[in-house]
C-alpha cells in the first residue's frame, strides 16, 4: 500500500483567458484519477487580459488552487521558479496551461517517480504543427547548445515531474537568469524520459515571436557556456594567420615590382576587421550584461499577491 503523496502542479499563465479554466479542469480531472493529493499553483505572469480574474473566480469552487500573481510580465522562467517556490508537494509537475503538454501523461509520470526516478522529462516526439522556420530554428539552437555545453536537450520540454529533492536543489542555485530545462539536466538526478506528441494549442496564441525566441536562445547558450568568449580568441588567431599570409604575399609582390591594386584590398580588410572586432565586442558585451544583471541581485520577479484560498485584489 502506497503512502498518500501530494503532487503540486506548477502552471505558468500568460494571457490565457479563453481556455485557462477549462484547461485547468481537464488537468485536475486527470490527476484526481490517481491516488495522490493535489495542489495546483497557477502563476499569473502579469497577464494583460482577464486570466487572473478567471483564476480567482475558479478558485471559489476549487479550493486546491493557489494563485501567485506577478506585478508585471517577468517571463515563463520566472513564473516556473515562483511556482516551485510556492509548492509544498512531494513532487512537482511543471506544465503549460494550453494543454500542449498532455495531462494524460501525468499518472505515468507519477508511477515512474514512485519507482524511484527523481526527474521524469516529457520529450517531444512530434513537434506539432510547427512551421519549417521554427523547426530549423529549434534544431539549430539545440545543435549549438550541445556543441557549446555538451548537454543534449533536443526535443526536451518544460513538461517535467520533479521530486521535492530536485526542486530544493533547483531553488538553492544562486543564479537569477535561469534556463529551467538546462538546469534540471545539469543537476542530473536519476531521470527518465517520457515521449509525447505536442498537441495543438487549446485557445489563445503562442506568445513567442521570432525575436523573443532568438534572445531566449542566445541567453540560454551564454548562461551555460563560455565557449563564445573563447571563440573570440579563435577569430583573433585565424585573422592573425590570414594577416601573416596576405602580408607576406604583399611584401613579395612589392619587392618583385608588381604590387596589387590596394584600394579593394584595404576596403575588404577594413570591413572584415571591423566586423570581426565589433562581433567580438558584442559577445563580450553580452557576457558583461549578464554579469551586470546577476550582480545587481534583483529578484527574478515581484509578487503582487499570493493566495491559497483567500481573495486576491
Ligand atoms: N507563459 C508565461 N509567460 C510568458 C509567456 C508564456 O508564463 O511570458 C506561459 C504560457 O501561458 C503557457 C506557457 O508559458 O502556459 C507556454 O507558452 P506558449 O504556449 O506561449 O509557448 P509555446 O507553447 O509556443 O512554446
Ligand atoms: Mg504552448
Amino acid at each position: 500500500m502506497h503512502q498518500k503523496k501530494k503532487i503540486s502542479l506548477v502552471i505558468p499563465v500568460y494571457n490565457e483567458q479563453e481556455m485557462i479554466v477549462d484547461n485547468l479542469k481537464t488537468i485536475i480531472r486527470v490527476v484526481d484519477s490517481t491516488d495522490c493529493d493535489l495542489e495546483v499553483i497557477a502563476v499569473d505572469d502579469g497577464s494583460k487580459d482577464s486570466s487572473l480574474t478567471r483564476l480567482k473566480d475558479y478558485q471559489q469552487e476549487e479550493a486546491r488552487l493557489k494563485i501567485v500573481a506577478f506585478t508585471r510580465n517577468f517571463g515563463k522562467e520566472a513564473a516556473i521558479q515562483a511556482g516551485l517556490e510556492a509548492a509544498s508537494g512531494d513532487a512537482c509537475v511543471v506544465m503549460d496551461s494550453d494543454l500542449q503538454h498532455p495531462p494524460e501523461l501525468i499518472p505515468e509520470m507519477i508511477a515512474m517517480w514512485r519507482q524511484g526516478i527523481y526527474v521524469v522529462e516529457g520529450v517531444k516526439v512530434d513537434r506539432g504543427e510547427e512551421s519549417i522556420k521554427s523547426r530549423v530554428f529549434a534544431n539549430g539552437f539545440y545543435y549549438l547548445f550541445f556543441k557549446a555545453t555538451g548537454l543534449s536537450l533536443k526535443n526536451h520540454s518544460d513538461f517535467k515531474l520533479l521530486d521535492k529533492k530536485v526542486v530544493d536543489t533547483y531553488l538553492s542555485l544562486p543564479e537569477r537568469e535561469r534556463f529551467f530545462r538546462g538546469l534540471v539536466h545539469w543537476i542530473s538526478y536519476p531521470s527518465a524520459s517520457l515521449p509525447f506528441n505536442v498537441a495543438e494549442r487549446v485557445g489563445g496564441q503562442s506568445s513567442w515571436g521570432q525575436l523573443k525566441l532568438m534572445k531566449y536562445a542566445i541567453n540560454n547558450i551564454t548562461s551555460f557556456s563560455s565557449m563564445p568568449l573563447k571563440l573570440i580568441g579563435l577569430i583573433g588567431a585565424i585573422t592573425l594567420l590570414i594577416g601573416f599570409f596576405v602580408g607576406a604575399i604583399s611584401i613579395v609582390q612589392k619587392i618583385a615590382g608588381h604590387s596589387v591594386d590596394g584600394f579593394t584590398t584595404v576596403n575588404l580588410l577594413i570591413i572584415l576587421m571591423g566586423g570581426a572586432i565589433l562581433f567580438s565586442l558584442g559577445i563580450l558585451g553580452h557576457y558583461l550584461s549578464r554579469i551586470y544583471n546577476e550582480i545587481k541581485s534583483r529578484p527574478s520577479y515581484v509578487i503582487k499577491k499570493i493566495s491559497d484560498s483567500d481573495e486576491i485584489n
